[in-house]
């Protein structure tokens, strides 16, 4: 924690416990938060309605939190009425009240939730910010797609007090901020505190007035909190009857048929602190021998975090409708992208964390969700192609680590798995497609791995596979140069990279009848591959006559046995360089360039011959995106070989 030295009330440390906890302290705000803070003080207020979002979802959480507790602990339980979330409106005070009976907080969580940024979805919500840069605008728009929390009540706010009791403790504390850096935590009278759970009182802005009016409050609670599990009451002036907004009943509860599109998009905005719609809802019953609800999402956007290892859960698990935790491992890795709210009716309540996840009730609850995620993306591809397509660039590198991961799920994951291949264009195309298009004598689905689409597409090792119809796969997820390593193949047929071993492709016709490509090169060409094989020997394990290129004179490939180029390349980043064999060049015999050179080293006069040779190895290195081997050598050499053409 940063201390701001704020002189007018300090910690000592030499009082006793006792004394201190009874002294109003003061404290800085880490250091992310006053950035943020920052942040929302000063952002254009377009987007400002999220704080009751933020601070209805966090009496909600309360309310669930305390539910769980009371759970184990029937003192708790006897104090806990029915849960409620109320808003109360007051119009000379200029002050909006968020209200819960939930579980409150105690000094230290005060301390530690309203001084702290923890979540890493947070972070990533600064980091992404400060990314953004830019216009105010674009900057505020952001800000109301992104769950920031608490905090956000300092948009309308110029200052907060939270008053709090946590559940069961006789103390209760006041924790005041106008968010410009610090915050003052006090003892709160206890005939003055709420006698179960938190009061958040903000002090609007004169330009947040607009907060005050009922139907205002009404409008932003009905598009943002529609679908929140715990009832809400509203109260527009002190001493006036409540009414009730809404009535709290979990969603995933009613029939499919009961349910509007909209309020499942309310629901998943909640749930996933995201403001997109989903692209794919699907809420189902299982019964039989576990009995248990699941209503999942997926996002139509990206989440900030999608390849932030640490990313907090985005699930809820329910246990009879009673919240127990957000901390369980609903679905595999590679559907986290999916947004899920479980409800089972099997599993008990009060066990830790660590036996509900190791239950074989989650267990083959996960199992289902994933199967039958699967199986909707499916039908989704199949019906709305172009929906699809977009849930596919979103999250298809994410679902791809399911083939590595889960090979038992491979099937149904080629089933949906689209790629772009160097003749599709702006477009893709699925495995089935084509294994169903292979030209004659084709064995072999041909893909090619890189980082870089474009580059793999003018790739001179798949000259040969184009001149003959043959499609290659452009695979430019990092994550692919693994499954296709391990997996077997698609419909009988192997996967087989562009960029390794003999091309093998002689037997395929040419699209356009011409001179075909043919291994029998003439003995000077021949001749050439020997000599510059000896001469490159360190640095290539052959030079071989190419049947794989057209118009490039030459390129470089893996051996026949060993790994594809550019999982070598990703081996080599990892400092795993003892794994790294040498590449074999390949030549094009009816290039010109490599006629040539092939006449000048069957002659007498060998001047620039061995510079010739280095020069066409760091010209098939730099076609793969890798510098020449030695930059300023290859810098003289061209140099002066332009110099002599230049002469
Ligand atoms: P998040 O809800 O994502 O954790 P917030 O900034 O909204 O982040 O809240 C931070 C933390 O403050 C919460 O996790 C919770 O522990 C605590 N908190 C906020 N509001 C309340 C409340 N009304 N009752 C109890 N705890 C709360
Ligand atoms: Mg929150």
């Amino acid at each position: 924690m940063i201390f701001t030295g704020d002189d007018a009330v300090t910690d000592h440390a030499d009082a006793d416990l006792m004394d201190q906890a009874a002294r109003p302290s003061a404290h800085g705000f880490q250091a992310d938060v006053a950035r943020l803070l920052e942040l929302m003080a000063h952002s254009v207020y377009s987007e400002r309605d999220i704080f009751l979002r933020e601070l209805v979802s966090n009496a909600a959480d309360a309310c669930e939190k305390l539910r769980y507790e009371a759970l184990e602990n029937e003192k708790l339980a006897a104090d806990a009425g029915a849960p409620l979330v109320a808003i109360a409106l007051d119009k000379t005070a200029r002050t909006l009240s968020v209200i819960d009976n939930g579980v409150g907080m105690s000094r230290d969580e005060l301390v530690a939730s309203l001084g702290t940024i923890a979540s890493s979805g947070t972070r990533a919500f600064l980091d992404n910010l400060e990314a953004k840069g830019g216009a105010d605008e674009k900057r505020s728009a952001f800000i109301g797609r992104f769950g920031i929390g608490f905090y956000s009540a300092f948009m309308v706010a110029d200052k907060i007090e939270v008053a709090t009791r946590r559940a069961g403790a006789a103390e209760a504390f006041l924790w005041t901020s106008d968010g410009k850096g610090a915050y003052q935590i006090a003892p709160l009278d206890p005939s003055l505190a709420p006698s179960l759970g938190t009061k958040v009182t903000l002090h609007l802005k004169a330009e947040a007035e607009e907060f005050l009016e009922a139907a205002r409050i009404e409008a932003v609670l009905r598009e943002h909190s529609g679908a929140i599990a715990i009832p809400i009451d509203l109260a527009e002036a002190p001493g006036a009857a409540p009414r009730r907004l809404t009535d709290g009943s979990a969603l995933w509860t009613k029939p499919k048929s009961d349910i509007t599109p909209q309020q499942y998009a309310d629901f998943y905005q909640q749930l996933a602190n995201q403001f997109d719609e989903p692209a794919l809802t699907v809420h189902w019953r299982a019964e039989g021998r576990t009995d248990y609800t699941v209503l999942a999402f997926v996002p139509s956007a990206r989440p900030l975090d999608l390849f932030d290892p640490a990313r907090k859960g985005k699930s809820k698990l329910y246990v009879r409708r009673v919240f127990v935790s957000r901390d369980i491992d609903l679905l595999p890795g590679w559907l986290r992208f999916v947004r899920v709210v479980v409800d089972s009716a099997d599993l008990p309540l009060n066990v830790s964390r660590e036996m509900v996840q190791a239950s074989p009730i989650i267990a083959s609850i996960r199992k289902a969700i994933a199967s039958r995620v699967l199986q909707e993306l499916a039908k989704l591809a199949a019906s709305e192609p172009e929906k699809f397509r977009s849930v596919w660039d979103n999250f298809g590198a994410v679902l791809k680590e399911g083939l590595h991961e889960e090979p038992q799920r491979r099937d149904a994951i080629f089933d949906i798995a689209r790629f772009s291949s160097a003749a599709s264009g702006d477009g893709q195309r699925s495995l089935k497609d084509y294994v169903a298009n292979l030209r004659p004598n084709q064995t072999a689905i041909y893909y090619i791995v890189g980082d870089d689409k474009k580059r793999l597409a003018a790739s001179p090792q798949i000259e040969g596979f184009r001149a003959r119809g043959v499609d290659v796969l452009l695979l430019d997820d990092p994550v692919d140069a693994f499954w296709v390593t391990s997996a077997i193949g698609f419909d009988g047929k192997p996967f087989k990279s562009a960029t390794q071993g003999r091309a093998d492709i002689e037997a395929i016709p040419l699209v356009d009848a011409g001179e075909p490509p043919t291994n029998d090169a003439t003995p000077q060409i021949a001749a050439l591959a020997t000599t510059m094989k000896a001469a490159l020997a360190e640095h290539v394990e052959d030079v071989r006559i190419s049947t794989r290129l057209c118009e490039s004179a030459v390129c470089l490939v893996a051996p026949d046995h060993g790994l594809d180029r550019q999982l070598t390349r990703l081996l080599s980043e990892h400092g795993r360089a003892e794994m790294l064999g040498k590449p074999v060049l390949e030549i094009n015999p009816r290039h010109d360039l490599i006629a040539a050179l092939a006449k000048k080293a069957a002659s007498a006069d060998q001047t620039g011959v061995e510079d010739g040779f280095w020069l066409l190895l760091d010209m098939a290195r730099i076609a793969d995106g890798e510098p020449p081997l030695d930059a300023g050598a290859f810098a003289k050499r061209l140099t002066a070989l332009l110099v002599k053409t230049g002469g």
